[in-house]
């Protein structure tokens, strides 16, 4: 045990730092200058909620924050179970001499994932293909509310990575390849938090979010490793200055706008060409987290490590220790070596090696945000918005979320919308799965194949609009006299790695997925659902496929994907990342010199009603009025006229997806993005010119 443990005392009060009324720089000043070096070097420390020996470990080292990691141990599946379990730790906390309440995080990165029962949304790549930053508004709104009920003020969330190469395990958890979009989808922060000023953080309803993983996590190269294993998970980032900033730092400078409480560095190493320093891993870098995220771009909050992050970079475990608090990073998610860790630091601070200014630096960084959270004033869970955990008002804006994540690839003879009247044959591995519509880090942090969480699969979902409807799961079923065929296919669940747990990194379809696909594309006419965490290689089996829809992985609601398939929505999903035709392409990117996918970036058909008219006397006029939307900053009237001008585009292109087409409408898709309407309607006009026509 550490040599100044912590006495207990009845009442703190009377002490400026309790004083609410006090700003909260004052009071972090007045704590601070009143703790010992054992209590400041506890609040730098995480430890796994599991990991916790005894209960009193908590007060004896003075811990500043637990966690329910991914890999953690069983959580409890009610509300109830989890707001006790955090009363229970929190109660120790209290028992400290300054009763510095405890900071739970956890992952919730698609709603509040980690409990049985919750709402959850679609994960990032499905809100990426929305292009809607209201709803990544709301999906945090809904998030953030159901985690606080359960007691949990803060969330690892958002992932920020922009997903470069898609046999990266984490491609799901990227709202896209292109940082425009990424920082599009950043309003969630704004949901998690609220204000910008963090002046909602101590309402019942909101929680300290995550920027996640500082930076270059969704850069890594693949299969870069000397030894041949595949490393692009926690890999090496090899990029120059300008690449960086250009790619994978923007989306930070947007976050730190919008006032992000935490980030969590990556596990990756960045290779930052030109700087002769070859590989060096992200908790080891001062340059960036001191240099560039605090310094150069002005972020107040606290840095987290990833999970026994600093394990990672070499050395012994003092020198780990040194080099990442160093580096910036302010608490430490240890997270089952927390003794260990309290006494390395403590005693590297003794011995001079870590300055004290340093320390007080790190603790001051977290206390800011406990208070701001109102932890002092309210350390107990307050589950009086428990009844909206998996509400009818909440699973309302998951499904919204599915319905507009869904893209429509391929609609050739209009099989979809489907009609109520038509005899449907339903087939396919993911047709009615909540564990697989759903994906990883979903009650467990792998996530797993059947009934997980109540929800409703896009089968059930289907039934509720379909008069005749027959489900055979392999499509074994006779497959004569159906007006329509649904086949639904896809991943099976993983999180972190390449994936590889289902059908593996090769983005190839199974076995049985593919036969099921034959069988009733061959038959009749057949739309195939692609429920998947990233793109599945279709190749020259499209042309046998009337209608082609990645589904993502759009959570508990399969009636958002339903009301797309059944017309009482319109599709309007856009892909967030490139289409690839064959593994050989990857990685592939918009903006890549020879871009010849399959479905560019930015590719979306949609069933609105009527099929916008028009040629390039039409884009001419809507190039004018988009360039006055510009001026005039109107958002969603730019918006909509570019929209008009990819539909028109779109429809006389029809299947014919040339790189003429794709490269021109990948670039519009990005100038969109960055609010400039009137280039964007000038390069969808050169790829109308460029498009074959569809005859
Ligand atoms: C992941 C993080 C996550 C952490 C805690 C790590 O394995 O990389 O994204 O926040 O675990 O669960």
């Amino acid at each position: 045990p550490p040599a100044e443990t912590p006495q207990i005392v009845i009442d703190a009060h009377g002490l400026p730092y309790l004083n609410s009324k006090l700003p909260v720089r004052k009071r972090v000043a007045d704590l601070v200058s009143r703790m010992s070096l054992a209590e400041k070097a506890g609040q730098m420390t995480q430890a796994e909620r599991g990991a916790v020996g005894t209960p009193g470990d908590i007060a004896t080292y003075g811990l500043g924050s637990l966690l329910s990691g991914g890999g953690s141990t069983p959580t409890p599946n009610t509300p109830e179970g989890w707001a006790k379990m955090i009363d229970s730790f929190q109660l120790r906390a209290q028992a400290t001499r300054f009763q510095i309440p405890l900071i739970y995080g956890v992952d919730a990165v698609h709603g509040h994932n980690n409990l049985v029962g919750a709402t959850v949304l679609p994960h990032n790549i499905g809100i990426g293909a929305t292009r809607d930053p209201g709803l990544a508004r709301k999906a945090g709104a809904v998030t953030a509310a159901e985690v606080r009920a359960t007691g949990i003020p803060w969330d690892f969330a958002p992932c920020l990575c922009v997903t470069r190469d898609e046999r990266w395990g984490r491609s799901y958890e990227s709202f896209g390849e292109d940082p425009a979009l990424v920082e599009s989808m950043e309003t969630i922060i704004q949901g998690l938090q609220g204000a910008r000023s963090g002046k909602d953080l101590a309402d019942g309803d909101k929680v300290l979010a995550t920027a996640k993983h500082f930076v270059g996590d969704g850069g890594t190269a693949y299969g870069s490793s000397s030894t041949g294993t595949y490393t692009i998970d926690q890999g090496v980032t090899r990029v120059t200055r300008q690449q960086l900033e250009a790619v994978h730092l923007a989306p930070y400078r947007e976050a730190v706008e919008r006032g992000v409480g935490s980030v969590m560095p990556s596990y990756s190493s960045l290779d930052l060409l030109g700087d002769g320093r070859g590989p060096v891993k992200m908790h080891a870098r001062a340059d960036m987290i001191n240099g560039l995220l605090k310094d150069r771009m002005g972020f107040d909050g606290f840095v987290i490590s990833d999970w026994a992050g600093i394990d990672q970079i070499p050395g012994d475990y003092a020198s780990d220790v040194r080099t990442a608090v160093d580096a910036g990073v302010d608490m430490i998610m240890v997270p089952y070596a927390y003794q260990d860790f309290h006494a390395t630091l403590v005693d590297e601070v003794k011995a001079g090696r870590i300055s004290e200014g340093r320390v007080a630096d790190a603790v001051s960084r977290i206390l800011t945000q406990k208070f701001r959270l109102g932890l002092f004033e309210k350390p107990y869970a307050d589950t009086g918005g428990a009844s909206r955990i998996g509400s009818a008002g909440h699973r309302a804006v998951a499904r919204e979320a599915a319905a507009e994540s869904q893209v429509l690839l391929k609609n050739s003879g209009g099989v979809l919308p489907l009609k109520k009247a038509q005899k449907v044959y339903v087939a396919g591995s993911n047709a009615d799965d909540i564990g697989n519509q759903s994906g990883g880090w979903t009650v467990t942090w792998q996530g797993s194949s059947g009934d997980i969480t109540p929800g409703t699969t896009i089968l059930e979902a289907m039934r509720k609009n379909a008069a005749h409807l027959t489900y055979s799961k392999d499509a074994s079923a006779p497959t004569d006299r159906y007006d329509a065929g649904v086949v639904v296919v896809g991943e099976t669940p993983y999180a972190e790695g390449v994936g590889d747990v289902g059908n593996g990194h090769d983005l190839e379809l199974s076995a049985g997925d593919k036969a099921a696909v034959d069988r009733v594309c061959s038959a009749m006419k057949c739309a195939v659902l692609i429920v998947s965490g990233r793109p599945q290689l279709i190749g020259d089996r499209l042309d046998g496929i009337d209608a082609l829809v990645a589904s993502w992985l759009p959570g508990t609601e399969g009636d958002g994907v339903a009301d797309v398939l059944y017309g009482k929505r319109p599709f309007s999903g856009q892909l967030p990342v490139t289409w690839p035709r064959s593994l050989a392409q990857l990685p592939i990117n918009v903006g890549d010199a020879a871009y010849d996918p399959q479905f560019p970036y930015g590719w979306g058909l949609t069933t609105l009603g009527k099929v916008p008219h028009g040629g390039a006397t039409t884009l001419k006029v809507l190039a004018a009025a988009a360039r006055a939307a510009e001026r005039a900053g109107a958002r969603e009237a730019g918006r909509a006229l570019v929209t008009r001008a990819r539909l028109i585009v779109q429809q006389r292109a029809g299947q014919h997806i040339t790189a003429a087409v794709a490269k021109p409408f990948a670039d519009a898709d990005h100038l969109l993005l960055s609010g400039r309407y009137g280039a964007a309607v000038d390069r969808l006009t050169a790829a109308y010119r460029a498009a074959p026509r569809e005859s």
